[in-house]
C-alpha cells in the first residue's frame, strides 16, 4: 500500500507516535506477534509475577496458532519458531525491564523482525497475532509531546528536553555574570546598565542554546520559567520559529533551589494545561465542521468513509472506543459489517475484532494525526470517535 508522507496540520505536534509509524511502514502483510508485557510496578515488580505473567501470555499465543484458520504451513512453522524466540527473550536476563512501565516486542521471522520497544506507562498485558503490528497501545502510552524547557533568573540557566517523564539536561548555565563589577568609583546608573547589560547577555546565551536544540533535535512546545520581569527577556531572544511554540503557562519553579523532581512536577501542570488546550481546540474544529459540510466527520459510519477516502488529518479517540469490523484483504477498504465481499474491489473481507486498532493503522497510515481525547466528554454523542479533515 502506498503510504502518504506525514503532512503537518494544524495540531500536528499532537501523539508523534513515530515508533508505530516506523513498525507499519515496515510490514510487508507476513504475520506478526505483538505482545505487551505489563511492567505496572504495584503488579509485576517480582521477577515471579513477571514469570507468571509471560507464561500466560506465552500460553494464549500457542493456543490461538492451535486453532488459527487462515494461516498457511510455513507461517504456522516460523510463528512457533518467533513464539520460542520471544519466550527465551523474556525469561532472559536481556529485557530492558528496568525504568519501564511495560515492553512492547514485535517480532517476525518471515520479515527479520524483532522489535522492543519500551513503555513510560503500564499498559494491559496482551498478546496479538495479526497480519500488521498492533499499534494502538503504542500509540496510547507514547501520546507525549517533546518539551523544550527554558529555566532562568538573572544569573543562571538551565535547558531541558524531552517527554515530561525523560526530561535531559540540555545545557547548564551557572555563571556569575555580575561580579566583575564593583560598583566604587561608578555611577548608580552605569552600574545599573552594565548589570542590566551583563543579564542581557546572560539571557542571549541561553536563548542561543535553546534555538540550537531545537534545529537540532525534534521537539513540539517550548516552556519557559522564571521571574516575571525576566521571562519576557529570553522570549525576545527566541528564534522565530521557537517562540510560535512557546505555551502560555509558565513553569513555576525557582531556579535557584528547584532540584529535577520539582522541575519535572512545575511542567507537568504545563503540559496538563497544554493538552487541555490542545483537545479543546481540536473537539471546536469538530464541532464546527461535523453537520455542516466541514472539515469534521462525527461517528464510526463517517470516520471510516473519511479513513477509506484518505481524507483524515487527525483522527479523534475516546480512550475506551472499540467494536467489531471489517477489512478488505485486498484493498484495505474498513467496513462496520463483514457481510460479503468488499464493494470496492469484490475482494475477501476480514472480521476485526478491534475496529479501534485498524482505525488507528489507517490514520497513520495516511500521514494523519491520532489524538486520544482524555479530559473533554464531547466524543460521548459521536460513539467514541471522529475525525478532522485535510479536505
Ligand atoms: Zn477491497
Amino acid at each position: 500500500m502506498r503510504r502518504a508522507e506525514g503532512t503537518l496540520g494544524l495540531v500536528s505536534s499532537v501523539a508523534p507516535a513515530d515508533p508505530a509509524r516506523r513498525l507499519l511502514e515496515r510490514r510487508t502483510g507476513h504475520p506478526v506477534i505483538s505482545l505487551y508485557l505489563d511492567l505496572d510496578p504495584e503488579r509485576f515488580a517480582t521477577a515471579p509475577a513477571r514469570a507468571a505473567q509471560i507464561r500466560s501470555l506465552i500460553d494464549q499465543a500457542a493456543r490461538e496458532l492451535d486453532a488459527a484458520d487462515g494461516l498457511g504451513h510455513d507461517d504456522l512453522v516460523t510463528l512457533r519458531a518467533d513464539l520460542r524466540r520471544i519466550d527465551d527473550y523474556l525469561n532472559s536476563r536481556e529485557p530492558p525491564f528496568r525504568g519501564a512501565g511495560a515492553l512492547g516486542l514485535f517480532c517476525s521471522g518471515q520479515d527479520d523482525l524483532f522489535e522492543v520497544i519500551q513503555l513510560p506507562r503500564p499498559t494491559a498485558g496482551r498478546v496479538v497475532i495479526g497480519r500488521s503490528p498492533y499499534v494502538e497501545p503504542l500509540v496510547a502510552v507514547l501520546q507525549q509531546r517533546r518539551w523544550l524547557v527554558a529555566l532562568v533568573n538573572r544569573r543562571a540557566g538551565r535547558v531541558l528536553g524531552g517527554p515530561l517523564d525523560r526530561l535531559e539536561e540540555q545545557a547548564n548555565f551557572d555563571e556569575y555574570v555580575h561580579g566583575q563589577h564593583e560598583q566604587g568609583g561608578w555611577s548608580q546608573a552605569r552600574y545599573e546598565r552594565s548589570v542590566e547589560k551583563d543579564t542581557d547577555d546572560h539571557l542571549r546565551r541561553v536563548a542561543e542554546a535553546v534555538n540550537e536544540r531545537w534545529r537540532s533535535e525534534r521537539f513540539e512546545r517550548v516552556a519557559l520559567g522564571g521571574p516575571v520581569e525576566i521571562v519576557p527577556r529570553i522570549e525576545a531572544q527566541l528564534a522565530a520559529e521557537v517562540k510560535a511554540c512557546v505555551v502560555p503557562k509558565r513553569v513555576e519553579v525557582d531556579l535557584s533551589s528547584a532540584g529535577d523532581r520539582d522541575i519535572r512536577h512545575a511542567l507537568a501542570k504545563v503540559v496538563l494545561e497544554d493538552e487541555k488546550r490542545t483537545e479543546r481546540e481540536a473537539l471546536d474544529r469538530l464541532a464546527a465542521g461535523v453537520g455542516s459540510g466541514g472539515r469534521g466527520v462525527g461517528g464510526p459510519e463517517g470516520t471510516l468513509e473519511a479513513l477509506n477516502e484518505r481524507r483524515v488529518q487527525t483522527l479523534l479517540l475516546e480512550p475506551g472506543f472499540d467494536q467489531h469490523g471489517a477489512r478488505c484483504q485486498t484493498c484495505g477498504l474498513l467496513m462496520l459489517e463483514s457481510g460479503g465481499r468488499c464493494p470496492a474491489d469484490g475482494g475477501p473481507v476480514e472480521e476485526l475484532d478491534h475496529l479501534r486498532e485498524a482505525a488507528i493503522e489507517a490514520a497513520l497510515g495516511q500521514g494523519a494525526e491520532v489524538m486520544i481525547v482524555r479530559h473533554y466528554p464531547d466524543l460521548g454523542p459521536l460513539r467514541g470517535i471522529g475525525a478532522l479533515l485535510r479536505f
